[in-house]
């Protein structure tokens, strides 16, 4: 039996402090992945610091930006009447993760920190260097229909699991962190990791660090903007393909542009340069297949994911027809 300590935070800096002296101590709050990890012998915390009691759960608005706390619940943030006006796409995407149980009791701060869902990581009878560093990658040869086109490594092919991290990188959110040296902001898309020699790190969070809230800057996307995950089911399944699309449009041709995709790559995978090629362009299928065709510039397929290849440009384009409505 896996033995832990176990102690309650109430405040941001006792939840800090509760890391201290551990190398292995862990936040639990919705526990909706940390406890599946523990079960299967992925991980083995020696001591759990429970933050669900720690007063950041708070959505609102200050100063030109949506602070959302980090142990909101995901069904709280998709439904609360500040991110339906302002940050659908947000919305949408919290949405179409995992199931409504689940929403229920994950958080924000949780979401983002989720690892993973690639077979091997979570089999601990088949090699996986991000679960065991240097035992090699079971997927890189093995069945790797769900695994990246983008970004990936010798090491490890697998992708980030998270729908709302796609629209959060896309809507150009900051993470707001607390560690002992003091507070710092990273922005999301520097906050998931690709991963190069070292798999077994998600993100770039220091051990003793703690997710406080995430910041979305005021933007003009909240009229015209979708997500659209392709999965194998309708429910409780992670994309094989997503897109996070949002537009600012002055009358039919695109004032800005924000594109993100997600079950590509081991991070949410922002779209720059398909942003670019949509700006100053009409709302057209024609403009939405260039930039869907400048999305994929790059990506490599292995041997069972090769459909995303084909996948990933047409739900570009489906994407950013719905975010563009009718035209
Ligand atoms: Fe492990 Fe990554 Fe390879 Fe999956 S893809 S087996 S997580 S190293």
């Amino acid at each position: 039996m896996m033995q832990f300590q176990y102690e309650r935070a109430k405040s941001v800096k006792a939840a800090i402090s509760g890391l201290a002296n551990s190398s292995n101590a862990r936040f639990i709050a919705g526990g909706t992945n940390l406890i599946d990890l523990m079960k299967r012998n992925i991980t083995a915390p020696t001591r759990l610091v429970d933050i669900n009691k720690v007063p950041l759960k708070d959505i609102q608005q200050q100063n030109g930006k949506t602070v959302i706390g980090a142990l909101a619940l995901n069904s709280q943030v998709a439904d609360h009447k500040l991110i339906i006006e302002k940050h659908p796409l947000l919305s949408q995407a919290l949405n179409a993760g995992a199931s409504a149980q689940i929403r229920n009791m994950a958080t924000v701060g949780g979401n983002i920190m989720q690892r993973t869902r690639c077979h091997y990581f979570y089999d601990t009878a088949l090699p996986c260097n991000k679960r065991d560093p240097g035992v090699g990658c079971g997927a890189l040869e093995g069945l790797n229909r769900m695994h990246a086109v983008f970004g990936a490594s010798e090491q490890c092919i697998a992708v980030h699991p998270s729908d709302m991290c796609v629209a959060l990188v896309a809507l150009d959110a900051t993470v707001l962190v607390a560690g002992p040296k003091g507070e710092r902001r990273i922005p999301f898309e520097e906050f998931h990791r690709l991963p190069g020699n070292q798999p077994e790190k998600d993100n770039t969070l220091q051990n003793d660090e703690m997710i406080i809230s995430v910041e979305i800057p005021d933007n003009g996307f909240s009229k015209n903007s979708y997500y659209m995950k392709v999965r194998d089911r309708a429910s409780y399944a992670f994309a094989l393909v997503s897109v996070a699309a949002a537009l600012s449009m002055d009358g039919k041709v695109i004032k800005d542009a924000r594109l993100a995709m997600g079950g590509v790559a081991h991070k949410p995978w922002r779209l720059k340069e398909a942003e670019k090629a949509l700006v100053g362009e009409p709302a057209t299928e024609k403009t939405f297949w260039q930039a869907a065709e400048i999305a994929m510039q790059g990506a490599k397929a292995y041997k069972y994911n090769a459909f995303k290849l084909k996948l990933g440009p047409n739900v570009v384009v489906e994407a950013l027809n719905n975010a563009a409505g009718p035209m």
